[in-house]
């Protein structure tokens, strides 16, 4: 699995596409992570990717032909099956179903905007805008580490594969994991009122009663909403 990110930021993704479960994913060569820098496609001496808009307003908008440039220097006839992918608020929204669909390409190009935006004619050149939320960010930068995050823990072999089986969304857009609790067992703290408060873990995980915990945890399992 491939994921090709064109940026005018190309610095930001190091640290964290260098830690924890994706760097071990790419050691392991269960994917791989391009980052290329969109001036090095723009023509002139000043390596311009940005203009005015047209009609006026404010802000800058990042040029089509750069990103043309970038997506044909990408384009490849030995990839079957690839998704181009432009980072924006207007496009579809984001979800664990989504990401299980696209954990399943050989690549995915993420094309991410900056300032204004990006000029509208570069919808011609991508197969979908996806958005990670209702909110506006700077960049398409974050929504394209989230992207990344969230689609290469469902690559096979990336993680442990029961750790999916039981997680929030993994059957249906509602269901939530049940509640995991950790050592130690009561937990004693100072409430607002200074009152000396006791959290204690449910008993039933306690027991060593495997059938017990199974039932529990089925039992909170896909009942949780927000
Ligand atoms: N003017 C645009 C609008 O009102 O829809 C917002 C542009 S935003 C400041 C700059 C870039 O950040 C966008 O082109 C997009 O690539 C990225 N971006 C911002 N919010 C996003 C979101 N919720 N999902 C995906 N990308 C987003």
């Amino acid at each position: 699995m491939q994921f090709d990110i064109i940026t005018i930021f190309p610095h930001i993704f190091g640290h964290y596409f260098q830690t924890s479960i994706l760097k071990k994913a790419q050691e392991k060569k269960l994917i791989s992570i391009n980052i290329h820098d969109l001036r090095d496609w723009a023509t002139d001496k000043h390596k311009t990717v940005d203009d005015t808009p047209y009609g006026g307003g404010p802000g800058m908008i990042l040029k089509v032909g750069p990103i043309y440039r970038a997506l044909k220097f990408l384009d490849s006839k030995s990839i079957k099956k690839e998704k181009v992918l432009l980072l924006s608020p207007q496009g579809k929204k984001f979800d664990q179903k989504m990401a299980k669909d696209l954990s399943n390409y050989e690549r995915i190009v993420l094309v991410c905007g900056r300032y204004e935006g990006v000029d509208a004619r570069v919808d011609k050149l991508v197969d979908e805008k996806i958005s990670i939320g209702d909110y506006v960010l700077t960049g398409g930068e974050l929504p394209a580490m989230v992207m990344v995050d969230s689609i290469t823990r469902l690559v096979p072999k990336v993680i442990n594969e029961d750790s999916l089986k039981e997680e929030s969304f993994s059957l249906s857009k509602n269901c939530l994991e049940y509640p995991q609790y950790t050592r130690p067992e009561v937990f004693t703290y100072k409430s607002k009122s200074a009152k000396l408060k006791k959290l204690k873990v449910p008993k039933v995980l306690l027991s060593g009663n495997h059938q017990e915990i199974a039932k529990w945890k089925q039992e909170r399992f896909n009942k949780l909403t927000r």
